[in-house]
């Protein structure tokens, strides 16, 4: 979906330049048509052989629109947040294809994903799973409940963003598990239907996905033995994508075969929770230049969006291709290119080789669709920015750049 015509970055039929002079920088940008081909691909790799629910990981990237798109495709969602309920609701998403993550669920939350009927709760603790159960009874109700294990793979993949290992905070010891199961079992108002797990994200080994598939298997035949019937199987998201032109992540097709082929002897529904490779490639941050120079030898490029806009590289020294969107020159510069944010590690690239840049010359950041603008904050005082869909030969904005009154407006008693 993006190509270059005359010198100019296009994403589908419009420019980078129509996009910036509209909705002015910094600013993010998002393929729709890129968006559908992510999410159909899941659907071929993994509906040919099964009736797979693909819950959206709404935390990924969590604009009405883009909720919306994957909601006209049949897609579910995984939520973790009231807010993010809040959203669904808008869009009035199905409540049955509807699953609700995260190891701190409020009783709020819980009581308003209770009256909205989703389809189950993830339990991370014996805790949570007693609280569910007596905000249940208040409502007369029966909660779904699945139980999220942490299976202790190790995904290889930034520390961070690794969630199933022994030592993380997430899930419980899979070894503790049959007897969460039996509590459960007791309990009048949770229905333990579900197991669960998550493994972290931007994961490329396909063999750690089947390790913790595995390992939920055995789970689920010793359920079986203690007549403890499980119906659906939620095996979390994960899968990695490109960011670097050497990035070789595993094809959605390929995933998918490799745990259909674990799940064929499996009498149950198969959910599973993408958030990055449905959104990431599908989403670009466009900035401009403002500032060039030279330091003790390295070459600044001062550009006007910042960590507060794109957290990723400060946070986990994450790479992001960065390009000149307009050029007619093959001479290189290395270029350092950071932010306005009054800190050293308000960098989006170090050593990006591009043409030489001047003030309000376009840079398109790559693969920004997930966890970009949704990890975007005010730090500095500044507002958040648009964020616009393309659409083949048309652009909307989809949200509107924050002003700086919309900032300041919950600030009180200051006189
Ligand atoms: C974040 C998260 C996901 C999505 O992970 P990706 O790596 O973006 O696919 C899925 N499930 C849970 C429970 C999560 O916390």
């Amino acid at each position: 979906m993006l190509r270059t015509k005359n010198n100019q970055l296009y994403i589908e039929d419009i420019s980078i330049e129509e996009i910036a002079k509209k909705y002015s920088t910094p600013c993010y940008v998002y393929s729709k048509s890129s968006l559908i081909k992510e999410f159909k691909e899941y659907q071929t790799a993994f509906n040919m052989k099964k009736d797979v629910l693909v819950c959206y990981s709404v935390k990924a990237s969590s604009n009405l629109k883009i909720l919306n798109i994957f909601k006209e495709l049949g897609a579910g969602f995984d939520i973790v947040s009231l807010g993010e309920l809040e959203r669904l609701k808008r869009i009035n998403a199905d409540p049955s294809k509807i699953v609700f993550s995260g190891v701190a669920k409020s009783d709020e939350e819980i009581a308003e994903s209770l009256k909205y009927g989703i389809l189950f709760f993830n339990v991370e603790s014996l805790d949570e799973m007693e609280n569910i159960n007596f905000i249940a009874s208040k409502q007369n109700k029966i909660a779904n409940i699945s139980i999220r294990v942490n299976p202790d793979i190790d995904p290889k993949t930034h520390p961070y963003i690794s969630t199933g290992l022994k030592t993380s905070k997430f899930g419980i010891d899979i070894n503790q598990s049959v007897n969460v199961y039996e509590k459960a079992a007791n309990l009048k108002n949770v229905n333990p239907i579900g197991i669960d797990a998550h493994i972290g994200s931007q994961i490329f080994d396909i063999g750690s996905f089947v390790d913790s598939l595995e390992r939920l298997i055995d789970l689920y035949n010793n359920l079986k033995e203690n007549n403890i019937k499980i119906t659906h199987f939620d095996i979390g998201g994960g899968l990695g994508i490109k960011y670097s032109d050497d990035d070789m992540p595993p094809t959605k097709k390929e995933f998918a075969s490799s745990i259909l082929n674990k799940f064929k002897d499996i009498d149950c529904s198969l959910i599973i929770e993408p958030g990055r490779s449905l959104v990431g490639n599908a989403g670009f941050l466009v900035t401009s230049a403002q500032y060039e120079k030279n330091n003790y030898g390295k070459h600044f490029l001062i550009v006007d969006a910042g960590m507060n806009d794109l957290l990723r590289p400060s946070l986990y020294n994450a790479y992001h291709k960065i390009e000149k969107v307009n050029s007619t020159t093959n001479e290189k510069i290395s270029y350092e290119i950071v932010g306005p944010i009054c800190e050293t590690g308000d960098v989006l690239g170090t050593n990006v080789q591009l043409p030489r840049c001047k003030k309000g010359d376009l840079l398109l950041i790559h693969s920004a669709g997930a966890y970009g603008q949704v990890m975007s904050s005010n730090y500095n005082t500044r507002p958040k920015v648009s964020e616009v869909l393309v659409d083949n030969n048309k652009h909307i904005s989809i949200r509107k750049r924050e002003t700086i009154n919309q900032m300041l407006e919950n600030e009180e008693n200051y006189e």
